[in-house]
C-alpha cells in the first residue's frame, strides 16, 4: 500500500497569546512512501518528525494537506478506521493481560464484516507471534518479560489485524545497545517478511541508515532530503545533513573558493572547475582522508586511537569548526605518533563544499 502525503503541514498554536509564537511543527510535507518500503523519518528533537507520523496514524489532524493510502483519501478518517498498526517507545502493554491476551486484544472489538471468529482469532494472534518470536512466551505477563520480548510483543499486537500501514515511533528508545541492534534487525527481518508500507521515526541516523530503504531527513519542520540511505550520505544536499550523517562526524573546515583553487587557511587544497569564488564550508568524511607525506591538508598531529580493524586519527587545524579532525583508517597502516605535523591526501568524492551562507551545497568538478 503506498502511502502519498501532500502538502502536510502542522501548526501547533501558541499555549502562551502573549509570548508564545505558534509552532510550524512540520511544514508542507510531499513524498510519495512507494508500497512495502520502509521509510526511517529521521532528525533531532524537535524537527517534526513524530507530528508526521501522528498524522498518518490520525492521531493528530494536519492543518493542511492531505493523505493518501493507496488511492483513499484517509485525511478525515480516525485512528482506528485507518488500518494501521502503531508501536510506540514505551511499549503500553496491559499488565494484567498475558502475552496472549495483549496480542488477541485488538481483535476482540472488531464488530460487522471484520468480527472473527474465536479460532479466527486465536490463529492470526499465533501467527503474529511466530513471526515476531514470542510464541513460547504467550502465558507469560509483561513484567516476566526483558525490554526486547515486550517490544516484540507490542509489534505481534500491532501485526495482528493485518495493517495497511505499521508506524513505528522510536521502537527501539528503551533497549539497551545490544537489543537495540538485534531487535532493529528483526524489525527488518519482519518488514520484509510481510512486505508492509512502514515508517519509522528515530533520532538515530545510524539506526534509521542501517534499516531504512529511505530516509527523509527533517529539521525544524521541514524536509531537507530524501533518498536511498548511502545516496544521502554519499550526496549530501546541504550542510546540516552532511552533518547529521555519519559516524565519527563529517569534519568542517571553513575555506574559500579563488580562482578554480579551494584554499583552507593559506594552502590550496584541490583544484576545481566549475565554481564561482566564494567562502564555503568544506565538509571532509572521515574516512575521505588518509595519511600521505605529499597530501595537501597539513594538520597538527593529536594522536591516534587504534580501534581493531580500524584507527583513528586525531588532529587539529585552525580553519576546523569541529575540535578535532579524523581521519578512519586501516588500523595496518603506521602513523608515526611522535611526529607533531600530519599530512593528509583528500579524496575528492568525500569532500563536498557549501555556501557559507545558505550551508547549501556547492558542486564542482575536479580539475
Ligand atoms: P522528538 O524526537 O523530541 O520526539 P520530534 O522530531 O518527534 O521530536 P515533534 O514531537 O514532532 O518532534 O515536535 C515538533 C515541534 O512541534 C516541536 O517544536 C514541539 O515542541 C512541537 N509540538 C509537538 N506537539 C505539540 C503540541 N501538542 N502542542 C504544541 N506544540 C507541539
Amino acid at each position: 500500500m503506498k502511502v502519498v502525503l501532500q502538502n502536510l503541514t502542522k501548526i501547533f498554536p501558541s499555549r502562551d497569546k502573549k509570548a508564545g509564537k505558534e509552532v510550524v511543527a512540520v511544514n508542507d510535507f510531499t513524498f510519495e512512501i512507494p508500497d512495502g518500503q520502509l521509510v526511517g523519518l529521521l532528525g533531532p528533537s524537535g524537527c517534526g518528525k513524530s507530528t508526521t507520523l501522528y498524522m498518518i496514524s490520525g492521531l493528530q489532524k494536519p492543518t493542511s494537506g492531505k493523505i493518501f493510502f493507496g488511492d483513499d483519501d484517509v485525511t478525515e478518517l480516525s485512528t482506528e478506521n485507518r488500518g494501521i498498526g502503531l508501536v510506540f517507545q514505551n511499549y503500553a502493554l496491559y499488565p494484567h493481560m498475558t502475552v496472549m491476551q495483549n496480542v488477541l486484544f485488538p481483535l476482540q472489538n472488531l464488530t460487522g464484516k471484520d468480527k472473527l471468529s474465536k479460532q479466527e482469532m486465536l490463529d492470526r494472534a499465533y501467527e503474529a507471534a511466530r513471526l515476531v518470536q514470542i510464541d513460547e512466551l504467550m502465558d507469560r505477563k509483561p513484567s516476566e518479560l526483558s525490554g526486547g520480548q515486550q517490544q516484540r510483543v507490542a509489534i505481534a499486537r500491532a501485526l495482528v489485524k493485518m495493517p495497511r500501514v505499521l508506524l513505528l515511533d522510536e521502537p527501539l528508545s528503551n533497549l539497551d545497545a545490544r537489543l537495540r541492534l538485534q531487535t532493529r534487525e528483526e524489525i527488518r527481518r519482519i518488514q520484509k517478511e510481510t512486505g508492509i508500507t512502514t515508517v519509522f521515526v528515530t533520532h538515530d541516523q545510524e539506526e534509521a541508515m542501517s534499516i531504512s530503504d529511505v530516509i527523509v531527513v527533517m529539521k525544524a519542520g521541514v524536509v531537507q532530503q530524501i533518498g536511498e540511505p548511502q545516496k544521502v550520505y554519499d550526496d549530501p544536499k546541504n550542510l546540516f545533513v552532511a552533518k547529521f550523517l555519519g559516524t565519527p562526524p563529517i569534519n568542517v573546515l571553513e575555506g574559500a573558493v579563488k580562482g578554480g583553487k579551494v584554499y583552507i587557511g593559506e594552502e590550496a587544497v584541490m583544484e576545481v572547475n566549475g565554481v564561482e569564488d566564494q567562502d564555503v564550508y568544506i565538509g571532509i568524511r572521515p574516512e575521505g582522508i588518509e595519511p600521505n607525506a605529499n597530501g595537501a591538508l597539513e594538520c597538527k598531529l593529536n594522536n591516534v586511537e587504534v580501534m581493531g580493524r580500524d584507527a583513528s586519527v586525531v588532529a587539529t587545524h585552525e580553519a576546523s569548526l569541529n575540535p578535532v579532525i579524523r581521519a578512519i583508517i586501516n588500523s595496518d597502516i603506521k602513523v608515526d605518533t611522535t611526529a607533531e605535523t600530519i599530512k593528509f591526501n583528500i579524496k575528492p568524492h568525500k569532500f563536498f563544499m557549501f555556501n557559507k551562507e545558505t550551508e547549501e551545497r556547492v558542486y564542482f568538478e575536479v580539475k
